[in-house]
């Protein structure tokens, strides 16, 4: 395909629909998955379901794995009947509907909510990955992994705006409304993608539409290419396993360290220190998507923006709602962090540093994908070092200590940077190797891997707090800088081994 003739920061315009359809999206999936654990343990009274934390927690599990299962068949269906557009529109509304049933908030619409949204989010996802890869022709190919790294900036950008608004309104107003949120904003970010599908020209039609529409089809590599390319796809994945594994893991681990550990206290030179990264990692942020709105705006797709000036006028709001409430409840009013700011920390590290390191893959230095993957499973490794010795301190079977809180920073940003070399890159390789006819599917691969790595992460988690136990904490952040390092290494060396089951491809 094409690349569109439009450019926005050296992007296709289309980039930037599909990064704000996905920041809708996400703002979704991050914001409901930040309620339901806490909506369902919360006591009748206050207008929970008072569920215990063990079965709350098994239908987390099992919800945020199935939600990366269904893609291998949405990505298929898209593939062989939809096309990647209707199929985004589609999985866009169900999911919607899904959020809607939620809102209702009895037993039935619950889980009939629960399940449009594993549905949706199964044809949603791998074909709104896919479609970004579209917009990249041969002869941009630097430009497709930092358009990637771009589109997982939307991503976060919405994980964090959502995680911090529904939670928000969920616990503070009441649980349907932080439900509710979650479904304006899905259907808004549907219906933006709805309208402004015209940008995406011939791109994204199904097998049918192309037909009716005489576009060429794409042209299959000879067969032996695309069996090694497929070779190239499950290596990558296999390798992915463990980083997911691994990044899940410490999910549970790093809330625990946060919340039991760490000495979250803001006096002195703390304090001051917290307050000025605090509002620098709020603000930068927000200047990073202003300007890109600004762009937008009087860029080539203003025709499309217009139309969406309601939606334009929400991000707004929704800013200077967070930046408010960052401000009152970090700066002015509380003496100490709260243990949920921990779990943000991810997201605003990606969305601050995924601007530079797709600069970096665009312009100054970009190494294989191997080399990539590896360097992304050892800076997680790095990440659970840094633990690792901070926990060092702790004595034996303490149940509360205080670590200064900067080891658990660093972890976190060591691995937001792993994940930036790993994730997005991914996409970009998935669309570059994926046999034409075969996209969908093959994105769909790639969110399996995320199944499968949450899936062993949630099966071992209890052996792991056994671990934990027996010996120390250390010893359990340890054994995780030990697996993603040893997967990277052997991952850089089949680098030349990749590189010739990618035929090519760089
Ligand atoms: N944060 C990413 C997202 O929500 C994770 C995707 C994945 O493959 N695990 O898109």
């Amino acid at each position: 395909a094409a690349a569109a003739p439009h450019t926005i920061l050296g992007h296709p315009d289309a980039l930037f629909v599909l990064f704000f359809t996905e920041m809708w999206e996400r703002f979704s999936y991050y914001g409901m998955r930040a309620l339901l654990v806490l909506f369902l343990t919360a006591t009748t009274l206050n207008g929970g379901w008072g569920w215990d934390i063990k079965d709350a927690g098994k239908l987390y599990a099992w919800y945020t794995g199935l939600v990366y299962l269904t893609p291998i068949f949405g990505g298929y269906l898209a593939d062989k009947v939809l096309g990647l557009r209707r199929a985004i529109v589609i999985g866009g509304l169900m999911i919607a509907a899904g959020h809607v049933s939620m809102f209702m908030e009895t037993k039935p619409t619950f889980y009939l909510g629960l399940s449009l949204v594993v549905l949706g989010t199964g044809l949603f996802k791998p074909n709104i990955s896919a479609i970004v890869g579209q917009l990249y022709g041969k002869d941009n190919e630097g430009g497709r992994d930092s358009g990637y790294t771009l589109f997982y900036m939307g991503v976060n950008s919405g994980a964090f705006f959502g995680i911090l608004l529904c939670g928000y309104i969920g616990e503070k107003i009441s649980w349907s409304y932080g439900f509710g949120l979650a479904a304006v904003f899905m259907i808004l970010g549907a219906l933006q993608f709805y309208f402004g599908q015209g940008i995406f020209g011939k791109i994204g039609l199904s097998l049918s539409q192309a037909k009716a529409e005489h576009v060429p089809v794409a042209e299959e590599p000879p067969a032996n290419v695309v069996k090694d390319r497929l070779k190239a796809i499950f290596t990558f994945s296999f390798f992915t396993i463990f980083f997911w594994f691994a990044f899940e893991q410490a999910g549970g681990s790093m809330t625990i360290f946060a919340r039991d550990f760490t000495d979250r206290s803001l006096t002195g030179s703390t304090g001051t220190t917290f307050k000025i990264v605090n509002t620098l990692i709020t603000v930068i942020p927000l200047l990073i998507l202003t300007w890109l709105l600004i762009k937008l705006f009087f860029g080539t797709a203003k025709r499309y923006l217009l139309s969406n000036l309601l939606l334009v006028s929400c991000i707004a709001g929704i800013w200077y709602l967070t930046v408010w409430m960052l401000m009152r409840e970090f700066v002015n009013q509380d003496s100490s962090v709260p243990a949920s700011w921990f779990g943000i920390l991810n997201s605003l590290f990606l969305v601050v540093l995924a601007p530079m390191f797709s600069r970096l893959w665009g312009k100054y230095w970009n190494p294989s994908g191997p080399i990539k993957f590896g360097l992304g499973l050892v800076m997680l490794g790095l990440g659970f070092a840094c633990l690792s010795y901070g926990a060092a301190g702790i004595p034996n079977g303490a149940k509360t200590a205080q670590v200064s809180m900067i080891w658990l920073t660093l972890a976190y940003l060591l691995h937001t940077m792993g994940e930036l070399c790993l994730s997005p890159v991914g996409l970009s390789y998935i669309s570059k190797l994926a046999p034409p006819r075969l996209l969908g599917l093959m994105f769909g691969v790639w969110f399996l891997n995320t199944f499968i790595g949450n899936f062993l992460a949630g099966m071992t988690g209890s052996y792991i707090e056994q671990i934990a136990h027996t010996y120390s904490m250390s010893t359990f952040f340890l054994i995780f800088t030990v697996i993603p390092i040893g997967a990277g290494l052997v991952m850089m060396l089949l680098n030349k081994w990749m590189h010739r089951k990618m035929h090519g491809i760089q």
